[in-house]
């Protein structure tokens, strides 16, 4: 296991402690990530039950924040779970709307569904004025498109300064990633970019300014390298960091400190 380091904090941005993964051992999870430099977490939901332990695990634990949100795969549930989920996120502590997108590559609902909740989801966002978590896969075009009409519509609702969202797990390439920034999007980098032939991630974060990225598990998912194929466990985010740190040939530390403060402003969190 990595070295506590005393100085070295990180915030998960993105992760599923929720989930029937960590039914055995969530609290274990937990306690680990603490003792290796996890100093907060994100915990997202990808349905209305999912939002709700979310939620659960953000009240039991005052370092872990969360954000509510129906995911692409289960846009066919939109239409039953809405108005719960709206009045779920609208009179709770969330820090975000998410995750919340486009994903063309499982197709576990078919693509009117998935805009149509990806659409309502994010102008809810402005509703409640929270910052929102993208989900997008293979559907780079679709989901800058709806991005950029949903921009208009929504004017500055973060204020003119404030980044409005997140892409999460960002797998695009440097162009696309400069667009979302320019569009005030943060760029989330994952545990892949520890894969040896992951250059197209690689390249993003040795070309991004820092003070775009976040860094995060997606929890039990995107295992980093050395524990790639088992379960993720959110203390493995330190291989990620490592992997930054190299790429951008900074200390650790340093690195950190700048991700950890972009981590705060952008879900506003109050630790
Ligand atoms: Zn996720």
């Amino acid at each position: 296991m990595v070295k506590k380091m005393d100085d070295l904090k990180i915030i998960d941005a993105h992760s599923h402690i929720w989930s029937k993964e960590f039914d055995e051992d969530r609290t274990r999870i937990i306690e680990d990530s603490i003792r290796n430099n996890v100093h907060s977490i994100i915990e997202v939901g990808c349905d209305l039950g999912s939002s709700i332990k979310a939620l659960e695990l953000s009240k039991q634990h005052p370092f872990i924040f969360s954000v509510a949100g129906l995911h692409p795969h289960d846009a066919n549930k939109f239409q039953k779970e809405k108005n719960d989920l709206f009045q779920l996120a609208s009179s709770n502590p969330f820090v975000a709307i998410g995750e919340i997108g486009l994903d063309f590559y499982r197709m576990h609902s078919d693509k009117e569904s998935q805009r149509i909740a990806f659409t309502q989801q994010l102008d809810l966002a402005v509703e409640l004025n929270l910052p929102i978590v993208i989900h997008s896969r293979d559907a780079a075009e679709e989901t800058l498109e709806i991005i950029k009409q949903w921009k208009q519509r929504a004017g500055e609702y973060l204020g003119q300064q404030s980044p409005v969202g997140m892409m999460h797990c960002f797998s695009g390439n440097f162009a696309l990633a400069l667009e979302y920034a320019n569009l005030g999007f943060m760029i989330s980098i994952p545990g892949t970019i520890t894969y040896p032939k992951n250059l197209i991630l690689k390249e993003v974060v040795s070309k991004i300014p820092v003070n775009k990225l976040l860094i995060e598990t997606d929890t039990p998912y995107l295992t980093p390298v050395p524990h790639r194929g088992k379960r993720n466990e959110t203390s493995f985010i330190n291989y990620t960091l490592e992997e930054i740190a190299g790429i951008k040939n900074t200390a650790k530390n340093k690195i950190a400190k700048v991700i950890y403060d972009n981590t705060i402003s952008f879900f506003k969190l109050v630790i």
